[in-house]
């Protein structure tokens, strides 16, 4: 009846008021989690700067350099929480014109220097244009070689492709790293998630792809991953090929 429904209603509602306060929640633990180890590297070594460090060269080089380090960690994380804040909030991205292909190139240039021991190679490659917002696609093509470089030991090899297909643009990034567990893979878009807590260490925040999935969708596409754990990850980028609808 009439009240049985409306019943049924507000428990829905008082349900899904329930679930965004425990995501609130845990979104603030895990902020406060993350500025907590840097904030105590930086107090840490300006405690040791005014204990004498500061009057030995080495150690107030040292100590320096961590506190320098710390603060551009700090500094990625806010910056990473204002855009991902800024998703939430619905911006709308203004979208030109942007060759995809001449992007990709740019971010294979800039990527080759901190590839170390990994081969980056440049497969093949169609020309593209997609209606886009060139910094956070560049942002978006970015987050996905450096963690496919990041999580593929020396000797391995990291792809870039990119080819159109039925009004898509796919630009592939390959890797023949550490690759995905079946139970991880459903997580890795969500906010400060890291599929192993050892690789913590890799410095990262957690927060590359879901930044990265949503620049996808904010262009009207999408990221598909295919992983298998020692093997590799290959993540896709599908984006709507600009013009194609015409
Ligand atoms: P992080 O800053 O930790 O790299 P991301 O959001 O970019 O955060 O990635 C989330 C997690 O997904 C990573 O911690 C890692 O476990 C996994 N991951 C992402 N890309 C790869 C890849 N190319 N190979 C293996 N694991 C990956």
């Amino acid at each position: 009846d009439e009240l049985g429904r409306l019943t049924d209603t507000i428990n829905d509602m008082l349900g899904r008021l329930e679930t965004l306060f425990q995501m609130q929640q845990r979104l603030v633990a895990d902020v406060s989690h993350e500025l907590r180890t840097p904030l105590t590297t930086i107090q840490g070594n300006l405690d040791l700067l005014r204990r004498g460090a500061a009057d030995d060269p080495a150690m107030r080089v040292e100590a320096l350099h961590a506190i320098g380090a710390e603060t551009e960690r700090m500094r990625r994380l806010v910056n990473d929480l204002l855009l991902l804040a800024q998703a939430d909030a619905g911006l709308k991205l203004s979208l030109e014109p942007v060759e995809l292909d001449t992007l990709l190139l740019d971010v294979y240039r800039q990527t080759s220097v901190m590839a170390g021991g990994v081969a980056l190679r440049l497969g093949a490659e169609d020309q593209a244009m997609v209606q886009g917002d060139a910094d956070r696609l560049r942002q978006l093509l970015l987050n996905l070689v450096v963690n496919a470089l990041k999580y593929t030991p020396a000797g391995g090899e990291v792809t870039l492709g990119m080819q159109r297909n039925d009004g898509w643009v796919q630009v592939a990034v390959s890797d023949t790293g550490v690759g995905i567990a079946p139970d991880d893979l459903a997580h890795i878009f969500d906010r400060f998630y890291r599929a192993d807590p050892s690789r913590a260490r890799s410095g990262g925040f957690g927060l590359g792809l879901p930044i990265a999935q949503w620049i996808a969708q904010a262009h009207g596409g999408r990221i598909e991953v295919e992983s298998e754990l020692g093997k590799g990850s290959t993540f896709t980028v599908w984006l709507p090929e600009a013009g194609a609808e015409e």
